[in-house]
């Protein structure tokens, strides 16, 4: 027997953006032999989260995912949806609005900001760095500074260790900016990833005195810049089982009208603030039009040309969630369009 120490996370009640919470409980059972069905579910006091009033501040905490931490002894990260005391999902579980779908695959690509004192990690105290150019997939102290790299490994690491599909990291075209790649199988499955990879990096930083700035355009809207600069998105590939399998052009027209006829709905849920990003600039389409083309960087969907090259068939990639933006409400709209569209 061992003290095992589990660190639930949540998304807390703070709109527009959920925040990460965690703590930690600790169980006396056997390390490495811990089932997701073995964790108790537990509770928090949602009325200092935004999830509850003071008079009945109880929520529940349910287990949904595990993942060893090897940054503690003896410890895993549990992914965990908010319940009401009654076990309903609570109003803010935007995990439990997706659909189940086993066959749906996603691969979120992260971008974000690294901060240090309010500004980009890598800005000089006064004025600005050299504008955008080297610094995408950069090398060398005076592109990417001398954190950054420390950071995004020990991020991979610990992603790996715990089991995480991580599949890549490159230093981004801004200064400070960083993306990530989460590969999953299932909505759910994949989303879960992705706020953990988010939590990890979050906690990990801690230490440096960075934060990670996750909203879409920070240099321009938190931090005012002469020069216009990058922002950040998350883009999200996704294929069904029906995409990848059957296919075919007449299915792709149909797709693509109903993501046309939902744009509204889609940018709802795709990050607060997308406007300052999509603007029709810096590969990206604007927010008020819906447009797909083949391996077109400026479109709201970009087709891969394997796509096409496979007879309308594989995975295709949304480019409008914004790095902000909740995965799960991603995943979950974009299959909530998916399904409306007949298969034949
Ligand atoms: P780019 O930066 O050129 O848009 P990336 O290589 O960063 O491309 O990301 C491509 C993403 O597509 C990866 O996250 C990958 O996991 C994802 N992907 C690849 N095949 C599929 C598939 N069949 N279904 C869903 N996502 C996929
Ligand atoms: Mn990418
Ligand atoms: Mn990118
Ligand atoms: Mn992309």
């Amino acid at each position: 027997m061992a003290k095992i120490k589990l660190e639930y996370i949540w998304l807390d009640g703070y709109q527009p953006v959920a925040n990460l919470r965690s703590k930690t409980k600790i169980i006396d059972g056997e390390y490495g032999s811990l089932k997701l069905a073995d964790l108790p579910v537990w509770g928090f006091d949602g009325s200092s989260t935004r999830q509850a009033e003071g008079k009945s501040s109880d929520c529940l905490l349910k287990p949904v995912a595990l993942y060893p931490d090897c940054t503690r002894t003896n410890a895993y990260l549990v992914m965990s949806e908010v319940l009401l005391p009654n076990g309903q999902p609570h109003p803010t579980n935007s995990r439990a609005t997706i659909p189940d779908d086993e066959g749906t695959w996603f691969g979120f690509e992260q971008e974000y900001f690294f901060f240090k004192n309010g500004k980009p990690l890598g800005f000089p105290d006064d004025g600005f760095p050299a504008p955008q150019g080297p610094y995408y997939t950069g090398v060398g102290y005076s592109n990417v500074g001398s954190i950054a790299r420390e950071l995004t490994e020990k991020h991979i690491d610990i992603c790996l260790a715990a089991g995480i599909n991580i599949e890549g990291i490159n230093a981004e075209v801004a200064k400070g900016q960083w993306e990530f790649q989460i590969f999953g199988k299932g909505s759910k499955s994949a989303a879960d990833q992705m706020w953990v990879a988010r939590y990890i990096l979050v906690r990990l930083c801690e230490a440096y005195g960075v934060d990670v700035e996750f909203h879409c355009k920070p240099i321009r809207g938190v931090y005012n810049a002469p020069l216009d600069w990058n922002g950040s998105g998350m883009h999200s590939n996704f294929s069904t089982k029906h995409m990848r399998e059957v296919g075919g052009k007449d299915y792709f027209d149909r797709l693509m009208a109903a993501f046309s006829k939902y744009m509204d709905e889609h940018i709802a849920v795709y990050g607060p603030e997308n406007h300052l990003r999509l603007t029709g600039l810096h590969e990206t389409q604007s927010i008020d039009k819906f447009s797909f083309g083949v391996a077109d960087r400026g479109a709201s969907v970009r087709v891969p040309h394997s796509f096409i090259n496979s007879g309308y068939k594989g995975y295709l990639e949304d480019r409008r969630p914004n790095s902000a933006a909740d995965p799960y409400l991603v995943a979950g709209r974009i299959l909530k369009t998916i399904l409306t569209v007949p298969t034949k």
